[in-house]
């Protein structure tokens, strides 16, 4: 499954591709995706122009100049693939469902295998109270996911603290590898209770999984699966886990073997001797 700097990665990609081009035609396959896609979808894109792609947790959000906004999700296995002088109404792989044509001769193909991508819209005012959006925590790479806040949200949380950070009510677009890292390098078990993490360690927990997830996308995003970022390149941080996916290799900091456990059903890797 993508995680935050996967599609950070494709949202990079993309926005080259996309902002300031018009969208001349979408070619729609299929519309049974995790949620229906709405039914005027390619009539309320088709002849408007990108002004701008960001980034909301593991949303990409697609600014339109009518003040349109599609929500997109890469779900488990989404791809978003940029060809040039293709024609959008030949599929060019399976399990294609929607291509778009921008100007500039410039094709988007959204394929996703699994269906659990999707495509919604929205408008801007409404982004904020859309159902998908409305609940979700502050953006673990901004300046609302701190010590402090972090701090405050765990309080009485009798949870591990591994299951408290995949909470995405707490913080958005977390996902298992980046919260074993980012909890290996600031030193804190993933057994912990979330409700003994006081400030300086929750401080020092933000600060960590935010280096662990800026050194990722400046990696290009990882791939456990075989995920292709926007411009088909495959990322290649996966080599770089300090602990994800090590079980039984020796910590990078006092050799021990790394383990594993299983906590609400995901697999967690640490070191039990450099976490507490
Ligand atoms: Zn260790």
């Amino acid at each position: 499954m993508p995680e935050l700097p996967e599609v950070e990665t494709v949202r990079r990609g993309l926005a080259k591709a996309m902002e300031g081009r018009r969208i001349n035609q979408v070619v729609v396959r299929r519309t049974d995706l995790r949620r229906p896609l709405p039914e005027n979808f390619s009539e309320a894109l088709t002849g408007r122009t990108i002004t701008q792609l960001v980034r909301r947790a593991k949303y990409l959000l697609i600014h339109l100049d009518d003040g349109t906004v599609v929500l997109a999700h890469l779900g488990m296995s989404g791809r978003m693939v940029i060809e040039q002088g293709t024609d959008a109404e030949v599929p060019a792989r399976k399990h294609e469902h929607i291509a778009f044509a921008v100007g500039n001769g410039t094709v988007i193909r959204f394929s996703d295998p699994r269906r659990f991508g999707l495509m919604d819209l929205s408008t801007e005012e409404g982004l904020s109270t859309h159902p998908l959006l409305a609940s979700i925590g502050p953006e673990p790479l901004g300046d609302d996911f701190n010590g402090a806040m972090l701090a405050a949200r765990l309080k009485g949380r009798k949870t591990p603290i591994k299951s408290a950070l995949l909470d995405q009510r707490i913080v958005a677009g977390l996902g298992n590898i980046y919260v074993c890292e980012g909890l290996f390098m600031a030193g804190v078990s993933p057994r912990r209770s979330a409700h003994t993490i006081g400030p300086a360690r929750a401080e020092r927990l933000v600060l960590e999984t935010k280096q662990v997830l800026r050194d990722a996308i400046e990696a290009g995003g990882s791939t456990l699966r075989d995920h292709v970022t926007a411009t088909g390149e495959m990322g290649y941080f996966q080599h770089n886990f300090k602990v994800y996916g090590r079980e039984g290799e020796p910590c990078p900091t006092c050799k021990k073997p790394v383990k594993r456990i299983v906590q609400a059903g995901r697999s967690t890797f640490f070191c039990a001797s450099c976490q507490r």
